[in-house]
């Protein structure tokens, strides 16, 4: 078969191969490092925790209730019922679960099928960067344009890094042309939360330029200062935005894929358009055990994120001691450390030694950004501390031993 024709060049263009070989996500290839050197794994994010017990057991008596068999392509409607729910008891948001509200196979899923069903050749759509990677891909697989807004950083009185966006980039990144705005927030991997001024002027860029705003809310109850501010809250927006959450984080569940769709009814039916041709249906036994979590008490909510916050302390104290420069992340999974500071000012290249001179894995952020974009953020290392505290604490005590010599 002659593996050079055009329909390989279309998947070479959109980035899917690099000489004719799947490209890997840099998930998968760090998560492989660390298999293969034994090396602790602070690169992919996945936590170390089990689930909670109303969720587990609600999985186990699905299956054992034989709910084993394909569900509605919407979803269960408890499922979509607890969604919107959750979303009035949280955020004052009402959407109806007969027609607003979608299941789907992880966030993953939702964006892919929101991308494929909203977007057309030529389309553009802005999004942060760093960015999380499946963003780049489905917006070159769905044909579009990306255009991005900089996340930049600074230094603040206490030597910590700082991360954030301008307003000013935000609306310069809107031309006649765009069509989607795709944020991230909590975001990954700054763990950073737009601030509600920053939300306000994409609105009023939407509302401008008539386009559709995407937000993924994957991290939106790992948060540890200020709660989570959807942008559907906003004036004027509830109307053109569709919001995207997930399990995985929440939950502890990142293997179980279930996530959901929050919009019109119209906006809903295009994307379950697209969604049926994917997965057609999602996880039959962990919609109502997601269901099951939903519901929990706010304070089960709030003790979940009190116990990551602990351990984001414990990894961003340690890595400052240690003499790297850190961000302390306001809500998510991730911090950003400065390898520039210890004589590493190329994190990329740092990333491939450190597993076997370490023996630890972190992902350079430089992943997260279009190629030759990464500028001063080329020093930067991303760090989990969804990791349970003694695989954390040895971390550090290897960094140590490793940065030592260096400082
Ligand atoms: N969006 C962001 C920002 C993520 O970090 C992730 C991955 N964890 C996803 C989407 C994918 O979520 P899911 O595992 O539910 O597909
Ligand atoms: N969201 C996870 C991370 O950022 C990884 C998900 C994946 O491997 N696709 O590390």
């Amino acid at each position: 078969m002659d593996t050079t024709g055009p329909w390989m060049r279309a998947s070479q263009a959109a980035g899917l191969l690099v000489d004719g070989e799947a490209r890997p996500t840099v998930f998968a290839q760090m998560s492989a490092k660390a298999v293969a050197t034994g090396a602790l794994n602070l690169g992919q994010g996945f936590p170390d925790d089990d689930p909670p017990a109303v969720v587990a057991d609600a999985a186990i008596a699905a299956i054992r209730a034989g709910r084993n068999q394909y569900p509605p392509g919407l979803g269960e409607l408890e499922l979509r019922e607890a969604v919107a729910r959750h979303q009035a008891q949280w955020y004052g948001l009402h959407w109806d679960p007969e027609t607003e509200v979608l299941a789907t196979t992880g966030a993953t899923e939702a964006l892919a099928a929101t991308m494929l069903a909203l977007l057309e050749p030529g389309d553009e759509v802005v999004t942060l960067e760093p960015f999380y990677d499946q963003y780049a891909a489905l917006i070159a697989l769905a044909g579009g344009v990306h255009r991005t807004v900089p996340i930049s950083s600074r230094t603040d009185e206490a030597g910590d890094l700082v991360l954030d966006v301008a307003e000013d980039d935000l609306r310069a990144a809107f031309t006649d042309r765009t069509r989607m705005v795709l944020l991230n927030t909590p975001h990954n991997p700054t763990g950073l939360m737009l601030w509600v001024g920053a939300m306000q002027a994409i609105v009023e860029e939407a509302i401008a330029h008539d386009a559709l705003i995407v937000t993924d809310e994957v991290y939106e109850h790992l948060t540890f200062g200020p709660a989570h501010l959807p942008i559907a809250t906003l004036p004027g927006a509830q109307d053109r935005t569709v919001s995207i959450s997930s399990a995985g984080k929440t939950f502890s569940v990142t293997g179980w894929k279930i996530g959901w769709v929050t919009a019109r009814p119209e906006l809903v039916t295009a994307i379950l358009g697209a969604k049926q041709w994917l997965t057609y249906s999602s996880g039959a036994p962990f919609q109502p055990a997601v269901a099951a979590g939903l519901a929990m008490p706010p304070a089960a909510f709030h003790d979940l994120a009190q116990d990551l916050r602990g351990r984001r302390d414990l990894l961003t104290d340690g890595l400052r001691s240690i003499g790297f420069r850190v961000s302390v992340p306001e809500a998510g999974y991730f911090a950003v450390a400065d390898a520039a500071s210890l004589g590493e000012p190329d994190a990329a290249a740092l990333c491939e030694r450190l597993p076997g001179e370490a023996g630890v894995v972190g992902i350079p952020l430089s992943a997260f950004y279009r190629d030759g974009h990464a500028g001063e953020a080329s020093s930067y290392l991303r760090l989990a501390f969804c990791k349970d505290r003694p695989t954390l604490e040895r971390s550090l005590e290897r960094l140590e031993a490793w940065a030592a010599p260096r400082r």
